[in-house]
């Protein structure tokens, strides 16, 4: 079994007056075919520039891909051209974005815009595409679609526009759903009918999806396995099972605490991880946790700690590292 997608040691940085910002910072993980990997973190962790980078959507300048590989395939995205990105992108590929309005078009009909991209990726007829197109809809959940079909973006609410968005992310029976905080503009219920409509459609297209999310909720609810990010670092891997019962990374411990508890009132103060996550200027080689990590050690203010893999899961903390790798690094710092 191969992956569909490996990426391996991507970084995006970007020039600011400020300083150089590493927004990714050498983040490795592999997707397989039909199966949900969640790109967990705080904002500014680098979850979104990495799903930018995947798709070399990355404004440059300022920003630049520093370095890795992204294979799909079995081709470098990160060195194809824009005539072969162009093609995978919104077909192989496909992404949807937190606001749908940012994608569709105000000023065409919901049956243009999917009827259009229905013929361009599946060579499809009008009346078939047309036919298509409302299929699709239906499967979204929008209801009378075959009436609806001609109305206009703004016709639609916030969580009907979403489902077009997503009927037409799917309507190329892509390989790989890229899903950016899908749902954070939407309300509690809505959102997990969305989730709901992606987990059932991506399980029947065996689809692979990346999503993009802050939300443990999100990630406990759909996703096979995790890759929680800080500061622009992957600090922790993880089956989704796994992560939430023997969480390692202690700031992965924080966010697990601070999910709220079906028990608990929605209004009470949730814990939160006390601190702000790090400005990504000019980081030092240290970890960047430490500051609000409870468990920082001498070490971890010296060096960023290397990854300790174990039985299929991996975590870049100190405290998991050997007692070898710790003595080498405080050895070389104190001479
Ligand atoms: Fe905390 Fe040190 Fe682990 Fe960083 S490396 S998370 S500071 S224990
Ligand atoms: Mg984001």
């Amino acid at each position: 079994n191969e992956p569909i997608l490996s990426v391996k040691g991507l970084k995006t940085y970007f020039k600011t007056d400020e300083g150089l910002v590493k927004a990714v910072d050498g983040v490795d993980f592999d997707l397989y075919p039909g199966e949900t990997l969640g790109i967990v973190g705080e904002s500014g962790s680098g979850k979104s520039v990495t799903n930018l980078s995947i798709m070399k959507l990355i404004p440059s300048p300022p920003g630049k891909i520093a370095g890795g590989q992204v294979l799909f395939e079995g081709k470098d995205l990160l060195t194809a051209t824009d005539e072969e990105l162009r093609k995978i992108r919104g077909n192989k590929i496909s992404m949807i974005f937190q606001d749908p309005m940012t994608s569709l078009n105000p000023f065409l009909r919901i049956s243009t815009q999917l009827v259009e991209t229905i013929r361009l990726h599946q060579g499809l007829g009008k009346e078939e595409a047309r036919e298509k197109a409302i299929k699709v809809l239906e499967m979204v959940g929008i209801p009378a679609a075959r009436k609806r079909v001609d109305s206009y973006p703004h016709q639609f609410s916030g969580g009907m526009r979403q489902r077009v968005m997503i009927a037409m992310a799917l309507s190329c029976n892509p390989q790989i759903l890229i899903a950016d905080e899908p749902t954070t503009a939407l309300d509690v219920t809505i959102q997990a009918q969305i989730l709901e409509i992606i987990k059932d459609l991506a399980k029947e297209f065996h689809t692979a999806v990346i999503m993009i999310t802050h939300d443990l909720g999100v990630v406990a609810g759909m996703c096979d396995k995790v890759a929680v990010m800080y500061a622009g670092k992957v600090v922790e891997k993880a089956s989704t099972q796994e992560l939430f019962d023997n969480p390692q990374h202690p700031y992965t411990k924080g966010l697990i605490k601070s999910v709220p508890r079906l028990d608990q009132e929605m209004k009470e103060k949730l814990y939160s991880i006390e601190g702000q996550p790090p400005s990504v200027i000019d980081l030092p080689d240290a970890c960047p946790f430490a500051p609000r990590c409870e468990f920082a050690m001498d070490v971890c203010r010296k060096k960023y700690p290397t990854t300790t893999v174990r039985n299929g899961r991996e975590v870049a903390c100190w405290l998991y590292a050997d007692e070898a790798q710790k003595a080498e690094v405080l050895e070389k710092e104190g001479a």
